[in-house]
């Protein structure tokens, strides 16, 4: 983990780390990115450097962030996917215009217009999602088998059987709660 961006939670796909950004959805959510400052310093983190964020863009990136979690958690389930979702990801992957350009050192780059920043990093984030969405990355998607989470997250695991969106977070917490309840089964049974 990034020690700058200490509760950003870093994953390895754009779209789903972007829906991590709200976590613990059955629980008692924690939003990280609760100002325009914090979205900002996301984006820089995922290469999507924008110079300033207005409140109405972070509503607009934070309605992007629901809809791919809605769209993402239905195709995890096999459910026919919600329309609103899906036109609020249209919505945002049409505004945007940013380019791929590919860096002397072989990497891909997005190149940003000056003038529609934030429109084109949220748009990058929708076509992100649409690639996921449609399956066209190796990977599958999957909801976090912890019950306050249930993320959707990729997993590109070999087996596919990876259970939780994020093993230092969620995947801690279970492993610690069974091994809790373990001990407490031990303990009774002794008495
Ligand atoms: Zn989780």
């Amino acid at each position: 983990m990034c020690a700058a961006f200490p509760d950003f939670r870093l994953g390895s796909v754009l779209a789903t780390s972007f829906t991590g950004t709200l976590s613990e959805r059955h629980g008692n959510p924690v939003e990280r990115i609760p100002t325009p400052h914090r979205l900002v310093d996301w984006l820089a983190v995922y290469g999507l450097a924008v110079d300033s964020c207005t409140p109405a863009q972070l509503d607009l990136a934070r309605e992007l962030r629901e809809s791919i979690h809605a769209a993402a958690t239905a195709a995890a389930l096999q459910d026919a996917l919600p329309a609103s979702a899906v036109q609020v990801i249209n919505d945002r992957s049409a505004r945007g215009r940013a380019t791929a350009v590919l860096t002397p050192e072989g990497e891909r780059r997005w190149r940003l217009n000056p003038a529609s920043r934030v429109a084109d990093a949220l748009g990058v984030i929708a076509a992100d999602a649409i690639s996921v969405i449609a399956g066209e990355r190796d990977g599958r998607l999957a909801l976090c088998a912890s019950p306050t989470c249930r993320a959707a997250f990729f997993d590109t695991s070999r087996s596919r059987t990876r259970r939780w969106c994020d093993m230092n977070t969620c995947g801690n917490r279970q492993k610690k709660a069974r091994f809790q309840a373990g001990r407490r089964q031990n303990a009774s049974s002794t008495e």
